[in-house]
């Protein structure tokens, strides 16, 4: 059989990873899948499976970012201190408090490799926000994972009593991907209380610019940072509009941000996202505007399924995680046929799906897809 010098080059580059670590091919094809390139571009299709600011950043983080063009043949040398004091300055902590990552998933990377390995177990909700638990499984640690209660809140109680001396890591991701629902503050509060003193608890609050004002929320940055374990997880990639950019944080202790910054990439985040991140700081008028923004789409985007006899979770997010009467996978197909890319599929919660919110131009778009889909009324709950 003639091999071509590619496949040769392939076949040997795969051979010595499967030799180098106990896994077979197709265990490690699937842990690599989602790391593999798409070809496909933003702008291509209507991307309604990405929860980002569809506008973008402000009209003066994008100026940030044209005036700093010229600082890209530099490495990011003396730019993550000034960064730093911003975001601890913005959150009232200590700088020694904060850790920057390229993206949020950087930082609960970073968590994962702190606190978790073999024979560690990280308890988290089902569904939640679904990369956290592939992370885990990439340090062999034993995830657990807790069903949702019936108001779509983490069941707290159940967590807690999947607890025991060999957890790690709990997980909150508040509100929750891939359901938008909140988890009251008075409850996380309780559980936090109940909970063994060695266990780390991440708390995601990759939304948290899109709740609005309601009892049962409060960002745990603005209380309980004396509380050791808990480390707060940030992003730039919602509201923010840089999900490109590739920028998140930590807030916690200063002894777990030390513990964190171990495994921290060096140079990993570029110098662009540096100076447009101060930017987005200091323009807080457009966090507003985002947010009143996706309020008022999100609840012409409830009129529409009230028009169709749909139901949906309460969202406090730029997403809805919409009631449907036929398989998630089915739905999401003649959306891929129609160019709008819907999911991820929920296994769990087959008979939803989560759907971003856009533009009025796109949600028209989402909707003029949705009617040609087989009638499912009469199939509802
Ligand atoms: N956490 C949650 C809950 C998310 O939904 C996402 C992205 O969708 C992330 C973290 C990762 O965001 P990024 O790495 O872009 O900061």
């Amino acid at each position: 059989m003639r091999i071509s010098r590619r496949n040769f080059v392939r076949q040997m580059t795969v051979g010595a990873a499967v030799s180098a670590t106990p896994w077979h091919l197709d265990e490690l094809s699937q842990a690599a899948s989602h790391r593999r390139a798409s070809s496909r571009r933003p702008g291509e299709l209507i991307r309604l499976d990405m929860n980002i600011n569809p506008y973008g950043p402000s009209p003066k983080v994008a100026e940030a970012v044209r005036e700093n063009l010229d600082l890209v043949k530099w490495y990011p040398d003396g730019e993550y201190g000034p960064l730093v004091e911003h975001l601890a300055e913005f959150h009232r902590v200590k700088s020694n408090q904060v850790t920057l990552g390229s993206g949020s998933r950087e930082v609960l990377r970073m968590a994962v490799a702190a606190f978790l390995a073999r024979g560690r177990t990280l308890v988290l909700a089902s569904p939640t926000y679904e990369p956290m638990a592939n992370l885990a499984k990439q340090v062999r640690a034993e995830v657990i994972a807790v069903p949702i209660n019936r108001r779509f809140a983490h069941d707290l109680e159940a967590m807690l009593h999947r607890t025991n001396t060999s957890t790690g890591m709990v997980y909150i991701c508040n509100p929750n991907n891939p359901t938008g629902s909140l988890t009251p503050r008075k409850d996380l509060e309780a559980f936090l209380e109940k909970l063994p003193q060695k266990v780390a608890v991440v708390i995601d609050e990759a939304y948290h610019e899109y709740v609005g004002p309601t009892s049962d929320y409060a960002s745990f940055i603005d209380h309980l940072l004396e509380d050791e374990r808990v480390i707060v997880v940030r992003t730039f990639s919602k509201i923010y509009g840089l999900a490109g950019l590739r920028l998140g944080y930590a807030v916690s202790s200063k002894e777990v941000s030390l513990k964190l910054s171990l495994t921290q990439l060096e140079r990993g985040i570029n110098i662009l996202a540096t100076r447009a991140a101060a930017a987005a700081l200091n323009d807080s008028d457009y966090v507003r505007l985002s947010s009143r923004r996706n309020k008022d789409e999100r609840q012409e985007f409830y009129n529409q399924t009230n028009a169709r006899m749909l139901r949906q979770v309460d969202s406090h997010t730029n997403f809805v995680f919409t009631k449907i009467g036929l398989p998630s996978s089915q739905v999401i197909e003649h959306f891929e046929r129609n160019n709008i890319t819907l999911g991820p599929i929920i296994p769990q919660m087959d008979k939803y799906v989560r759907v971003a919110i856009s533009t009025e131009e796109n949600m028209k778009e989402f909707w003029r897809v949705w009617d040609l889909l087989p009638s499912m009324s009469h199939e509802m709950d």
